[in-house]
């Protein structure tokens, strides 16, 4: 009997059986904790609300019988009491799910029975509830079994004791293609076993049952097995024995193993293949500590290192290597900084002492096991690349040097013309300003050219060409030959072209001025010449000339041949300087009277030309340090330029003065005067000015002349003029020191 308390409804009209009730449980010391309730609508309500564990009810109650609260019992047994007569309302009753019926006798002796009648009850029920909670338990765990073995990857095969298969899953299905219906009741071994194997097999199934259910426990084989196609496929086999009514069979886990089986060998293949890799890389491959001591090195790292063994490397000191102990700190320095290093430069020591540059890639790693920082590295020998590329600086140095300091400009192009190198001259030739070409197209570097360089443009589509003439007009005229030559790159494909830039302004303007020279030199020749074949020719034929005529034409003969001589003599006198063989004598001397005898010589030609020459020499002027022809030379060229020069009723000023220390040479005239562009030009040889129709003859010598003796008498020579308004010459000789 239990000693729980027991929670009672007794469903009782009869207020007597009621008490009779109470009396019983007290006497009896019952452990219920009942309820009562005297009609159906009570009874309904009670059981709505409170859970009973058993119900003993009345058949007939004041409001409808016990039938009107069966409904309301649920899950609770209950126990029917009755009066004498209705057994056939008892038997309803226990169809209806009572447990049990009391007869009501007038004594109430079947309340002697009732705690019989409600333990057993109760004890039933406890039954009933077991074994549902057993039923359900087994199937949740057959369930349970179902979506394991279905759902497991693992074959689960179970064989009876005569070798036939009894159960075979959804994965022994997948894996030996065998569905359940063909294999189930067929010998196992038959089926999946390869032929070869089958002895072998059965032999270690005898094996299992011998030994038993614990001693096939737990092994796991590997083996081969065959699937419905009869292709071998790797299996491990893990074997285990149960026994089912009195026999043992056995399960079989079985997990397909080829793919693993192909991944080891793969590992197995690719290990082996790093193996060799790592042993036959011409690079040197190598694990160290942070610090650089090594724990690990290939072949080619032992070599480049220069040692004899790995074992012998990896026994050095972590600073064998390093140059310096400030390169080895530099260099774990970028390691600690950075998650991967890739081609850090450094120099590296050989065992033999020799260094050699080393370009390191790498990864620095932590290794959980101790915490320690490792470096695993690749390192190359770039000792021929570095010096090679230095070498390349060097040359491109060089280079640059060269092209910076040539005298002429010199572009690089590459086949789509565009700018690979372009020297300073260039643009100073070019007219452009400092800027960067590199990169650019060539024809931005051709905005000041004529015609924007069309001629040049054109020309490059030739494979070369030599001294064409291009003309720059911006900011200065200027005149330039360009050369281009083809040049090829290594393969010896064609890379582009060199274009060399020759400033030639000068001397195109010196061929200008040579040819101006020719012509107007021949015809300074020819002039005097034909006048004196003409006049000395009449002169000896004779005819009928009296002696007036005759001197007149020898007087003509004679200045026409001394015109000549000037000409011959300024000609003479530039060649000589001109090859260093003008030899001035300078002397102390007092230059007034030549000046005084040139003007006096020139004042007639003046006359003629009606133009007046005033002279002013001071008078005890100081001695000069002068060569007495040189100071001639000088004053005739001036004194006539400004005659020549200075058209009829025009002036000329002669000065000779002394300024401080020096003795002061003025010659003005209110002539046509010099072009300001001219000016900086006008003392170059065979310069001469441009003046189309009103051309006046000479040589461009003159002024070459004086400029050379006066530099040669360390004197200096200024120029004042303004055009259409004259031209001053000032010269300053220094006087002696004494
Ligand atoms: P040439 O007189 O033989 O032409 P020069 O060397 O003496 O050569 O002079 C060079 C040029 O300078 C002349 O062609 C002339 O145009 C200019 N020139 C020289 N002196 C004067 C002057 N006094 N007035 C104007 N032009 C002058």
């Amino acid at each position: 009997m239990t000693t729980k308390t027991i929670r009672v409804l007794l469903i009782e009209d009869d207020i007597i059986d009621q008490m009779a009730f109470k009396r019983l449980v007290s006497e009896k010391e019952l452990p219920y904790k009942y309820s009562l309730a005297g009609s159906v609508k009570k009874a309904r309500e009670i059981l709505t609300d409170h859970a009973f564990d058993i119900v003993i009810t009345d058949y007939l109650l004041g409001d409808g019988t016990a039938f009107d609260v069966f409904d309301y019992i649920i899950d609770t047994p209950f126990i029917f009491t009755t009066g004498g007569g209705d057994e056939q309302v008892a038997v309803e009753a226990m169809k209806a799910g009572a447990f049990y019926y009391h007869i009501k006798d007038p004594d109430r002796n079947y309340l002697e029975l009732l705690p019989v009648s409600i333990d057993k009850a109760l004890h039933n029920r406890q039954m009933e509830i077991d074994q549902k909670r057993a039923e359900e338990a087994l199937k949740q765990s057959e369930e349970r079994f179902r979506t394991i073995s279905s759902a497991a990857n693992d074959a689960i095969i179970m064989q009876d004791y005569d070798g036939k298969v009894v159960f075979w899953n959804k994965a022994a299905e997948k894996i030996f293609l065998y569905s359940k219906n063909e294999i189930i009741g067929k010998d196992l071994h038959n089926m999946i076993i390869p032929h070869e194997s089958s002895d072998h097999y059965l032999r270690g199934l005898k094996y299992h049952w011998q030994k038993g259910i614990e001693a096939a426990i737990g092994e796991r084989i590997e083996l081969q097995a065959k699937t419905k196609s009869n292709d071998l496929i790797d299996i491990e086999l893990s074997i285990s024995a149960v026994k089912l009514d009195e026999e043992l069979n056995t399960i079989a886990i079985i997990r397909d193993i080829t793919e693993r089986k192909k991944a080891q060998q793969a590992l197995v293949e690719s290990e082996e293949r790093y193996r060799t890799l790592q042993a036959n890389v011409p690079v040197g491959l190598y694990r160290s500590t942070r610090d650089g001591k090594f724990l690990s090195a290939n072949p080619a790292m032992v070599n480049i290192l220069g040692y004899q063994s790995s074992e012998e490397l990896l026994s050095v000191d972590s600073d064998t290597i390093y140059t310096s102990a400030k390169s080895k700190k530099a260099f774990i320095q970028t390691i600690d900084k950075n998650k991967s290093i890739n081609g850090y430069e450094l120099q590296l020591l050989k065992k033999d002492g020799t260094t050699f540059w080393a370009s390191i890639t790498g990864k620095p790693f932590i290794n959980r096991n101790n915490n320690k920082v490792y470096f695993d590295g690749v390192v190359e020998d770039i000792t021929i690349q570095k010096e090679a590329k230095e070498q390349l600086r060097q040359s491109k140095e060089r280079l640059d040097i060269i092209l910076h300091d040539i005298g002429n400009g010199v572009v690089v192009l590459d086949q789509n013309l565009q700018i690979m190198k372009l020297n300073q001259k260039s643009t100073e030739i070019l007219g452009l300003e400092k800027d960067n070409y590199q990169n650019r197209k060539f024809n931005d570097i051709l905005e000041n050219c004529l015609d924007g360089g069309k001629n040049i443009i054109e020309a490059l589509k030739e494979q070369s060409f030599a001294n064409l003439e291009i003309r720059i007009i911006n900011p200065v005229m200027r005149t330039l030959y360009a050369t281009a030559t083809p040049f090829t790159d290594i393969d010896g494909k064609s890379a582009g072209k060199i274009i060399i830039l020759a400033d030639v302004t000068k001397e195109k303007e010196i061929e200008r001025m040579k040819t101006d020279f020719v012509s107007s030199v021949s015809h300074e020749l020819r002039t005097p010449l034909t006048s004196i074949m003409g006049f000395s020719k009449t002169i000896l034929l004779g005819n009928g000339i009296d002696d007036e005529t005759r001197n007149e034409f020898i007087e003509i003969i004679y200045k026409e041949s001394k015109r000549l001589s000037n000409l011959i003599e300024d000609v003479l006198s530039i060649s000589k300087i001109e090859s260093g063989k003008a030899n001035y004598k300078l002397k102390k001397s007092h230059i007034a009277p030549i000046i005084k005898e040139v003007y006096t010589i020139y004042k007639i030609q003046a006359d003629n030309k009606n133009v007046s020459v005033v002279c002013n020499i001071d008078d005890d002027l100081p001695l000069i340090l002068a060569d007495n022809d040189a100071i001639h030379q000088i004053a005739v060229n001036l004194i006539g330029n400004a005659i020549k020069f200075t058209p009829a009723k025009g002036q000329i000023n002669i000065e000779l003065k002394r300024y401080s220390n020096y003795l002061i040479l003025k010659i003005k005239d209110n002539g046509l005067g010099i072009p300001k562009k001219d000016q900086d030009k006008i003392f170059k040889k065979f310069y001469r000015v441009y003046r189309p129709g009103k051309e006046i003859q000479g040589t461009g010598l003159g002024l070459s002349i004086v400029k050379q003796i006066v530099d040669s008498h360390n004197a200096t020579i200024d120029l004042i003029s303004e055009e259409g308004a004259g031209t001053e010459f000032v010269i300053k000789f220094p006087l002696i020191n004494e």
